[in-house]
């Protein structure tokens, strides 16, 4: 089947606005293909002469800020299993959270590869800046993006595709 990019991050860091920018504000949704499960949202993705799934996580939400508990630890993992790569959405505008350190500590033990996209950073200068906050959370370079204006996604599309 097509890979899968799966997206992932707490509520309200912009993954549903970052996914309709990166699909190209399609409203196709794919339901039948290998590998796709009935209770997540697939959408065809295409970059350079890749095509590829991204899965929105949005129903993967955390209880608050600071718990990643148990059965949503599952269900983010099963949407692991089957992706390619995840994308890690972080707020740039709020800086990392605890629920940030405590899901990248996560990641990092899994095996699906991860890319850190910085949502929120509306210009190249101040994407610079918010987004060399995050190099703590160890995820390595760290995107600066705009789900809402588009900068920054032609950049961190061109590193997903490298790992289809
Ligand atoms: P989700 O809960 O992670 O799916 O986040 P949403 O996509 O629903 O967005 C949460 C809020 O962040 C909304 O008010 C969006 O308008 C806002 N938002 C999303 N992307 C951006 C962005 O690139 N810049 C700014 N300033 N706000 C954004
Ligand atoms: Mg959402």
């Amino acid at each position: 089947g097509l890979p899968i990019v799966a997206i992932v991050g707490r509520p309200n860091v912009g993954k549903s606005t970052l996914v309709n920018r990166l699909t190209g504000l399609t409203d196709a949704i794919v339901h039948d293909a290998p590998g796709v499960t009935r209770d997540r949202t697939y959408r065809p993705a295409f970059w350079e002469d890749r095509e590829f799934l991204v899965v929105d996580t949005g129903g993967l939400v955390f209880d608050d800020d600071s718990e990643f508990l148990p059965h949503i630890r599952q269900q983010v993992m099963s949407a692991l299993s089957e992706a390619s790569l995840a994308i890690l959405v972080v707020d740039g505008q709020t800086g990392p959270t605890p629920a940030d350190r405590e899901v990248a500590q996560w990641l990092r033990k899994n095996e699906t590869p991860i890319l850190l996209a910085v949502n929120k950073c509306e210009s190249p200068e101040q994407g610079l800046t918010l987004s060399t906050q995050f190099w703590e959370l160890g995820m390595g370079q760290p995107y600066p993006v705009s789900g809402i204006h588009g900068s920054g996604t032609g950049e961190l599309l061109d590193e997903v595709i490298t790992y289809l």
